[in-house]
C-alpha cells in the first residue's frame, strides 16, 4: 500500500511517499513559494534531485504538480495516481474534539475552521492543503494526523490554566501541547528498547522549536508547550515561558501593539533575542566559543530552561526510565546533551561522554553511562513516517 504523507504551510508543500509494507519513502520533495511564483524540488533515493520552477497559485496546483511528477515516466515513481491508497495530512491543531489521527470529512473540516481563531498561523495553510489535496485526489481517503493529539490523555490539573475557568469555557484556552507526533514516535521506540509497559519516559524534542514531554506507558501525561507552542523552554527565536506581567510591560514601555508583542516574542527573542547573532544553535555555540558572553549566556539559559522541566517532570511521575534527545539539536548536538545532561547524577542520568560525543548524526544511540538508573538516548524523529502508519492503520 501507497500513502502520501503531506504537509501544507502558508506558501510551502511538502510531501512524501512510503510503502507501507517495506517501509521505504520512494520519494520526496517540497513546492514553495505558493501563491509568489513558485518551485518544486523532487528527490528518489539513489537518483538525482530535480528542480523546477513552475507557476503555483495555490496549494491545488503544488499537489497537482506533486502528482504529475510522482507518475512521470522519467522522475516519477508509481504509473498512476489510483497507486495512492491514501493520503495522510500533517495538521498543528485537533483542538479539543480531534483527539486521535481521524479521517476527514466535511465535518471535520468544518471543525478544524472553526478553531482557526486558536491556531492562526497553521490552520488556514492545513485547511487548505487538505481541501486541495481532497478536491484532485476525491475517490481517496484522506487523513489528519495532529500535533495536538498525543496529549489528549494529559489529565485536567496539567492542562487548565489557573486563570478564571469562563475563560477556558468561553474561548477554550488550555494547554493543547504541540510536536505530539514526535513525542509520540520517539517515545514508542524507547519503549521498544526498555522492553517495559509502564515505562516513564521523558523525550526532548530540540530544534528550532522545542517541547519537553513526559509520558507513562507510551502516554502523554504533560508537556511543556502550552495554549501555543510559544510555551516552555526557549527556543530559536521563541522566549517560551516568561512572567506574564512582562509581556504586558513591554507592550506599555514599547508602546506595541498586541500583534507587535507576540512577534517580538515569537520571532525575536529565545537564542537569537540573548544572543544578538542567530536563532541557529550551531552559530551560537561557535560564537560562544569565539568567546562571545552572550551566546554564552543564551546558550546557558537554554539548558537552564531544559533541565528545570526534565526535574519536574522526574517529580510529576515520581520516577524515569529513560530520557530521549530528538530533533537537529538533540539528535546532533552531543555538545548540548552533555551541558544539559550534566549534574543531573542526583536523578540516575549519567551519560557516557565518550560515546555522546563520538555519535553519528542522526543516528539512533544508547548514551547511559554503565550502571546509571536511567537510561539516555539519542534517537532521530520520523514524523513523517507516524502520520503514514496512522493513515495505514485507518485505512489498511
Ligand atoms: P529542527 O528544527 O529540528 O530542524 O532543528 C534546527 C536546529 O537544530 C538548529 O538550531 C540547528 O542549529 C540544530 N542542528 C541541526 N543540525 C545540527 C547538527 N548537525 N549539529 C548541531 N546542531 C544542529
Amino acid at each position: 500500500m501507497k500513502i502520501l504523507v503531506v504537509n501544507a504551510g502558508s506558501s510551502s508543500l511538502k510531501y512524501q511517499l512510503f510503502d507501507m509494507e517495506t517501509g521505504d519513502v520512494l520519494a520526496k520533495g517540497i513546492c514553495e513559494r505558493i501563491g509568489i511564483d513558485g518551485a518544486i524540488t523532487h528527490k528518489r533515493p539513489g537518483k538525482e534531485k530535480y528542480y523546477t520552477e513552475a507557476s503555483l497559485g495555490d496549494h491545488k496546483a503544488a499537489i497537482e504538480l506533486v502528482l504529475k511528477i510522482l507518475c512521470d515516466s522519467q522522475l516519477g515513481v508509481i504509473s498512476s495516481v489510483d497507486e495512492i491508497s491514501a493520503v495522510g495530512h500533517r495538521v498543528a491543531h485537533g483542538g479539543e474534539l480531534l483527539r486521535e489521527s481521524s479521517i476527514i470529512g466535511e465535518k471535520e473540516l468544518e471543525y478544524l475552521e472553526s478553531i482557526v481563531e486558536i491556531n492562526p498561523l497553521h490552520g488556514p495553510p492545513a485547511i487548505s492543503g487538505i481541501r486541495a489535496c481532497k478536491s484532485v485526489m476525491p475517490n481517496v481517503t484522506h487523513v489528519g494526523v495532529f500535533d495536538t493529539s498525543y496529549y489528549s490523555t494529559v489529565e485536567e490539573k496539567a492542562y487548565i490554566y489557573p486563570i478564571p475557568y469562563e475563560l477556558y469555557e468561553k474561548y477554550k484556552i488550555r494547554r493543547y501541547g504541540f510536536h505530539g507526533t514526535s513525542h509520540r514516535f520517539v517515545c514508542a521506540k524507547a519503549m521498544e528498547i526498555l522492553g517495559k509497559k509502564d515505562a516513564k519516559v521523558i523525550t526532548c524534542h530540540l530544534g528550532n522549536g522545542s517541547s519537553i514531554t513526559a509520558s507513562i506507558g507510551g502516554k502523554a501525561v504533560d508537556t511543556s508547550m502550552g495554549f501555543t507552542p510559544q510555551e516552555g523552554v526557549p527556543m530559536g527565536t521563541r522566549s517560551g515561558s516568561v512572567d506574564p506581567t512582562v509581556v504586558t510591560y513591554i507592550m506599555k514601555k514599547e508602546g506595541l501593539t498586541a500583534d507587535e508583542t507576540e512577534k517580538l516574542l515569537n520571532s525575536k527573542s529565545g537564542l537569537l533575542g540573548v544572543s544578538g547573532v542567530s536563532s541557529d544553535c550551531r552559530d551560537v555555540l561557535e560564537a560562544q566559543n569565539a568567546g562571545n558572553k552572550r551566546a554564552g549566556l543564551a546558550m546557558d539559559i537554554l539548558v537552564h530552561y531544559v533541565k528545570k522541566i526534565i526535574g519536574s517532570y522526574i517529580a510529576e511521575m515520581n520516577g524515569l526510565d529513560a530520557l530521549v534527545f530528538t530533533a537537529g539539536i538533540g539528535e546532533n548536538d552531543g555538545v548540548v546533551r552533555e551541558m544539559l545532561c550534566k549534574d543531573l547524577s542526583y536523578l540516575g542520568i549519567e551519560i557516557d561522554s565518550e560515546i555522546n560525543l563520538k555519535s553519528e548524526r542522526g543516528v539512533q544511540v544508547e548514551i547511559t553511562k554503565p550502571g546509571a538508573k536511567v537510561r539516555t538516548f539519542a534517537i532521530p524523529t520520523n514524523e513523517e513516517y507516524m502520520i503514514a502508519l496512522d493513515t495505514y492503520n485507518l485505512v489498511k
